[in-house]
């Protein structure tokens, strides 16, 4: 089988296991366990923040950050697709009393006009706009990245109207390998980040929230009542550091094959990469492609290509998703190019 579902379906090498296996651990809720305070301080320094926090996942180190931001009857702007309004159920609703208000954007993108024209006035009758939420790269548009200017522009006026941004960044590592900028750049326009390890970088479990000392310490009280401290967690940060030595760089192979992909994809009949660029037709690791209705709905579309050999996911009625990651060669997309042009003869 040809695993394009996710780029969480990876496993841990032997050698990650092996450093797993080998990790100092202590119990990291009683004071802290010292492989879990490496990874802590390793991530906050490659972000360029003050402090981290690990997490069991990417949803609790998101939710955690709309707790820190917002106090209970706020709402949080954020674009329709994104993670925290679409796959988090509404936490930030049941676990924090706080309203989404959510907005349209292109590619995954919002505009600041967007943004300043959904902020709602200062007056009783509304909700107070405390945060703002980003997702770099956007899952939902296809792992786009975002437009860096209008993220600059976004930031400024959050900061001089008190409205504190936060990012969603579970791939903020595919971003930096695709830009070449660095993870400090990435993350500087934020007031708090999330970074998955458990994705493209392929540890086993967890995720960082970044920011400053003060909000990422009472994010360490949040943790607790959410159901995420652990004890000896050394074991799996141990599996997070290895993957930022080594899993990192190598981003970049999974963006060629994403991308040899989608040209495949593009020139088979029947088959049309959503929203491509002008010029380049994916950004990431994510291939987001659109089934010709002659062809069959995209679940059914999809059963095929499982049927085949080659797991997937249908992302909607017409469109499908292909992931590509750590296990996966260009010898398999090869092989998945093959089973597509075949399915559409
Ligand atoms: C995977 C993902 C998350 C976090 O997911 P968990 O499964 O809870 O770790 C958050 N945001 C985005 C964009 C993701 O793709």
């Amino acid at each position: 089988m040809i695993d394009l579902r996710s780029d969480t379906v990876t496993v841990p090498s032997s050698e990650m296991r092996r450093a797993m296996a080998e990790a100092a651990v202590g119990d990291d809720v009683i004071d802290i366990d010292p492989t879990v305070q490496r990874l802590q301080e390793r991530i906050a320094e490659l972000l360029g923040k003050e402090a981290a926090i690990y997490m069991p996942s990417g949803t609790m180190t998101n939710q955690v950050a709309v707790r820190l931001h917002c106090h209970r009857g706020d709402e949080f702007l954020c674009e329709y697709g994104c993670h925290i309004f679409t796959y988090e159920q509404a936490a930030f609703a049941s676990m924090s009393g706080v309203a989404a208000h959510p907005l349209v954007g292109s590619c995954g993108n919002l505009t600041l006009e967007q943004l300043v024209s959904a902020r709602r006035p200062d007056n009783e009758h509304a909700a107070r706009t405390t945060l703002v939420c980003l997702e770099h790269t956007h899952n939902r548009a296809g792992g786009k990245l975002l437009d860096w200017d209008e993220v600059l522009k976004i930031s400024a006026w959050c900061r001089s109207n008190s409205v504190g941004l936060h990012l969603d960044g579970a791939r903020l590592f595919n971003a930096a390998v695709a830009t070449q900028a660095t993870l400090t750049e990435l993350a500087r326009p934020f007031d708090t980040v999330s970074v998955c390890f458990s994705k493209g970088l392929g540890a086993p479990v967890g995720s960082a929230l970044v920011g400053s000392r003060a909000p990422i310490a009472e994010a360490r009280r949040h943790r607790k009542a959410f159901g995420g401290g652990m004890r000896q967690s050394g074991i799996l940060a141990a599996a997070a550091l290895y993957a930022l030595d080594h899993n990192f760089e190598r981003l970049s192979e999974d963006h060629a094959n994403a991308l040899w992909l989608a040209d495949a994809i593009q020139n088979t009949p029947g088959l049309q990469i959503v929203d491509p660029r002008p010029d380049r037709l994916v950004d990431t690791n994510i291939v987001l492609f659109a089934v010709a209705a002659k062809l069959g709905s995209a679940p059914e579309f999809a059963a095929k290509l499982n049927a085949a050999g080659v797991r997937c996911f249908p992302f909607s009625a017409t469109s499908i998703r292909f992931v590509t990651h750590l296990h996966i060669t260009r010898t398999h997309v090869e092989e998945v190019a093959r089973v597509l042009s075949q399915l559409c003869a």
